[in-house]
């Protein structure tokens, strides 16, 4: 195989696996042995970011782009007229170590369009991280995305050999997939997670006993949905969500504005505005059922199906429940200080710690980072001064908008309006 071939498969494999965004590398710690290649511990996502703000780089690609179905979302599905191509399980494993050596990459994010039947194609996925970590001692990480409908032997064996796998649900809703994914059943999906699920828990429990027990997806799984391309609320997309991180204990969700390939009745239309400003809304929710101890129906409820776009929804929230404040940042618990609309996780950290000490005033609370253009109206400190006075909801929001510098503010997208 020519050099130009092997590039001309790389440019149609790596652009078609750019819509995937669900390829976080972080929370593994697959370390470096005799004497392997790679070490994945400590590292982050190709051309995007860890959840710790970090960043390096994956060869990102598809095994081929071939595809025995038609989601009419995908630039991949087989009715679309584009040029395809695939690698074979050499050729892969030969790109990787070629770029690993080189520096150009720390790891592997494989996915693929279904050749065939799903397990022929994860078979072939498997294949390469096997020879990746057998022949090649690679230790670098490798993110396998697993083919819906892929049986649990495979399921098992990919697990063996990835440090994450995921499977992409893609639309939210089952009305949404018959709609959009007739050939494609919810069982698909939930099948391997449910497989990879009770694999983790397996080796989590044996690892206590065995040390030497072989890992299993040890960065855990992982899985994406498609935001606007149908009509489902933020409530439909976050209890989804939610639903999947209980069940399947996900790592992460991803949420993917869609991008319209396209002209198709069912979808938004092709030059319609990525939804970015939603997705970076439903990001910050998912961040506070995660980390903040909210609850998603507190967010999201039939009387509020959708984010407010122009504020962030803590501060939405603490808008709407304006009864719980003024919180004193002096005596407040850690509960109730994370609802404090501009206080992170690492600055309730400090307040809790800097108060045994001595009483904090706003001075302090400066020092800390608090975001005081925001939490002025909801605190009380070492200080008589407070800000909310008899300020309403609105007036609050109006002012905080009034000083806000946020970046999407601007880029309101049009596809937002579509389903309102
Ligand atoms: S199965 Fe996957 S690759 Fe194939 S059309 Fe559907 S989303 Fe695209």
């Amino acid at each position: 195989m020519s050099f130009e071939r092997i590039r001309e498969k790389l440019n149609i494999l790596a652009d078609a696996a750019k819509y995937d965004v669900s390829c976080s590398s972080s929370g593994s710690k697959r370390s470096n042995t005799n004497k392997g290649l790679g070490d994945s511990s400590g590292m982050g996502i190709c051309h995007s970011y860890t959840e710790d703000g970090r960043c390096v780089s994956l060869l990102k690609i598809l095994l081929t782009n071939y595809c025995i179905f038609d989601c009419a979302y995908c630039v991949t599905r087989k009715s679309n007229d584009i040029k395809r191509a695939a690698f074979k399980i050499q050729e892969v494993v030969d790109l990787t170590i070629n770029f690993y050596r080189r520096n150009y990459i720390e790891g592997l994010f494989l996915s693929s369009g279904i050749f065939k039947n799903p397990d022929y194609t994860m078979e072939r996925l498997v294949a390469v991280a096997k020879k990746l970590r057998l022949e090649e001692n690679f230790n670098g990480y490798i993110h396998l995305k697993s083919i819906p409908g892929a049986s649990d032997e495979l399921m098992r064996e990919a697990g063996l050999w990835a440090d994450r796998l995921s499977v992409n649900i893609e639309v939210p809703t089952i009305s949404g997939l018959k709609l959009l994914a007739p050939d494609k059943k919810h069982e698909d999906f939930t099948k391997p997670m449910l497989k990879v699920k009770t694999e983790i828990l397996q080796y989590q429990a044996e690892k206590k006993v065995i040390k030497s027990t072989p890992k299993y997806a040890p960065a855990g799984q992982s899985t994406q949905m498609i935001i606007g391309a149908t009509g489902e609320s933020d409530k439909d997309i976050m209890y989804s969500a939610t639903h999947y991180y209980r069940k399947y204990h996900m790592k992460r969700v991803y949420y993917s504005g869609y991008v319209p390939v396209a002209e198709d009745n069912r979808l938004p239309a092709i030059g319609t505005q990525v939804p970015m400003l939603r997705e970076n809304r439903l990001y910050q929710t998912d961040w506070l059922l995660r980390f903040y101890g909210f609850s998603v129906h507190e967010i999201l409820n039939d009387k509020h199906p959708n984010l407010d776009v122009e504020i962030d929804p803590k501060l939405s929230w603490a808008l709407r429940n304006l009864h719980y404040f003024p919180i004193d940042i002096n005596t407040a618990d850690k509960h109730l200080l994370a609802r404090v609309p501009g206080l992170g996780m690492k600055s309730v950290s400090k307040i809790l710690k800097g108060r045994k000490f001595r009483k904090l005033n706003w001075d302090h609370l400066k020092k800390i980072g608090v975001a005081l253009n925001r939490a002025k109206y909801f605190i009380l400190c070492d200080s008589r001064y407070w800000e909310r006075r008899d300020l309403q909801a609105a007036q609050i929001k109006g002012m905080i908008l009034q000083n806000s510098q946020g970046k999407f503010r601007s880029t309101h997208s049009a596809q937002l309006s579509l389903f309102n």
